[in-house]
Formats: C-alpha cells, sequence, structure tokens
C-alpha cells in the first residue's frame, strides 16, 4: 500500500477500489496501491483544501507540504518527486515553490493545474489564497482538469464545485460586510502575505519582513514602521504561527500596543490541526475586526 501522508489517512479513511486509468498514462502499478480513485498532489495547504473539496471521495489527494511546515522553503524529497511524475494531477503555484517546479518541468503527469495562472497574479507576490475569488477562481481550473482525467465522476467534481464556490462567495461577503467601515484602514504584518486580501478589502499591508517569512528587515524599514503606528494610529503588529515572531512582538513592546496572530493560512500547524482555509479565514476576519475597530 501507498501511504501518501498520515494525515491524509486520518481525515479521509482508508477504502479499497479500483483506480480509473482513463488516458492519463497509467498512475500506479494497481497490484500494491490502495486508492479512492485517481492521484492528485497539491503543493501546500491552501491547494490541498480545494484539491480535497473538489475531488472529494474520488480521489487520494497527497500534500507536499508537511503540516507545521511553511511552504517557502520545500524540499522535495525522492519519493514526492516520484509521486508528483505517478500521479493523474497535480495542483501547484507555479514560482512559488522551486523545487516542485523544477520537478514538473522534468516529468510532470498530463493533468498540470498551476495556480499563478488560474488566480491571475499581479506582479510576484504569491499569496492569492487569501482573497476568496482568486482562489474560487483556482477551484474552477482544477475542476476542468480533474473531470477530464477522471470523467466517470466529472457529475460529482462539478457539485462539489459548486458547493465550494458557495461556500467562498459566503466568505467574501462577510469580509466585505465586516472590514467595510473600520477605524484603521493599515495593517502591519510580519510576512509580506496579505497584499491580495488587502487589495480586494481596501486595507493598506505593510510587511514588516519581506514576501518570505525568513526575510529580515533593515533598522531603516523598522524606523519607518514605528513612524507609521505612530501617525496612523494602530493598535496591534501582527506575528502568525509557522514564522518568527521576534520583529512584530519587538516592535509592538517598543511602542506599547499589542501583537495578534494573523495566519497566512500557508500550512496548518498542531494548533490549528482541527481548522480548515474557512474556519481560519473567519477568525482571521474577527481578528481584523478588534484591531482595526470596525463598526
Ligand atoms: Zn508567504
Amino acid at each position: 500500500m501507498k501511504v501518501r501522508s498520515s494525515l491524509l489517512l486520518a481525515v479521509t479513511g482508508v477504502v479499497v477500489a479500483v483506480p480509473l486509468l482513463t488516458g492519463c498514462g497509467g498512475a500506479s502499478s494497481g497490484v500494491d496501491k490502495a486508492s479512492r480513485g485517481i492521484a492528485v498532489v497539491s503543493s501546500f495547504y491552501p491547494l490541498q483544501y480545494v484539491a480535497q473539496r473538489v475531488a472529494g471521495d474520488h480521489a487520494d489527494v497527497e500534500n507536499l507540504t508537511q503540516p507545521g511546515r511553511e511552504p517557502h522553503d520545500l524540499e522535495l524529497t525522492v519519493q514526492q518527486t516520484k509521486d508528483i511524475a505517478d500521479s493523474d494531477v497535480v495542483l501547484y503555484e507555479k514560482g512559488f515553490q522551486p523545487d516542485i517546479d523544477d520537478a514538473i518541468e522534468q516529468n510532470g503527469p498530463d493533468h498540470v493545474v498551476d495556480a499563478a495562472t488560474a488566480a491571475h497574479l499581479t506582479g510576484d507576490d504569491p499569496h492569492f489564497w487569501l482573497d476568496p475569488t482568486r482562489l474560487a477562481a483556482v477551484a474552477g481550473a482544477f475542476e476542468r482538469d480533474v473531470a477530464d482525467a477522471d470523467p466517470a465522476h466529472a457529475a460529482a467534481y462539478a457539485r462539489n464545485l459548486a458547493s465550494l464556490r458557495a461556500d467562498l462567495a459566503d466568505l467574501d461577503r462577510a469580509y466585505r460586510r465586516g472590514l467595510a467601515h473600520c477605524g484603521i484602514a493599515t495593517i502591519v504584518v510580519s510576512h509580506d502575505a496579505f497584499g491580495y486580501l488587502g487589495e480586494r478589502y481596501g486595507l493598506r499591508v505593510v510587511g514588516i519582513n519581506g514576501l518570505s517569512p525568513d526575510a529580515e528587515p533593515s533598522p531603516a524599514h523598522i524606523r519607518q514602521l514605528q513612524d507609521l503606528i505612530g501617525e496612523d494610529h494602530i493598535t496591534t503588529v501582527f506575528s502568525e504561527r509557522l514564522a518568527s515572531r521576534e520583529f512584530a512582538q519587538s516592535i509592538a513592546g517598543d511602542l506599547g500596543i499589542r501583537t495578534a496572530v494573523l495566519d497566512p493560512i500557508e500550512g496548518l500547524s498542531d494548533t490549528t490541526a482541527d481548522q480548515d482555509y474557512l474556519s481560519l479565514m473567519r477568525s482571521n476576519l474577527a481578528t481584523l475586526r478588534t484591531a482595526d475597530r470596525c463598526a
């Protein structure tokens, strides 16, 4: 049996089914594979969430970034590189995790869905999933490829997509309403993951680090942040779970203001293992409304 990930097994259980090998190059030997259906590989958590919601009971979804790890610095194992080659559909984000780009370029399956294209990225910010409307666009692109790889279950995939789209539309409405009337329109975040969220909901987003969590801010940048926090009467500096809180805490401590966790939802961790994309987005919204004094 091919154990794809312990988290996946915990979520889906193991049901033996005959894999459907319809024109996708024969994804596995078939003999040693206990499978629910087609083999889907996703590159990191928000894409795993989309893959599991859309492919549902008809696929094994292997997520390449393990829980508790942040995806920016992913290094693929030999087995994972093989799993990409052996899969039926890969859902990844080109330009975000170079190891995965290389593996797909060298030996990817027939169905490769690039979230960067589907989400219509602007510039080099990869964090599109914090705008639910962009994640919905990615889900639509993924559904087309999954239905093409496994046409026998196309009706189920279409239904699952409609259900996910409805949830994402609800989430988008909650954000638009929840952030419509706020006393403060600027947020200071740890790594610069919230640009698309800010763009959609009218927040100015200032990052302490750069687009990657392990970049370090210069002293000049920290002074600018301190000035901005004073001018805009900012109440809270946001940190996150999977990256260092050092700079957020020291800036907030110096100025005597609060820190709070705003989750960039790049992956689940021990403390968020029972959460999902939707619940983390909802708790981010509540945190933002408090910090920005929203009515
Ligand atoms: Zn990031």
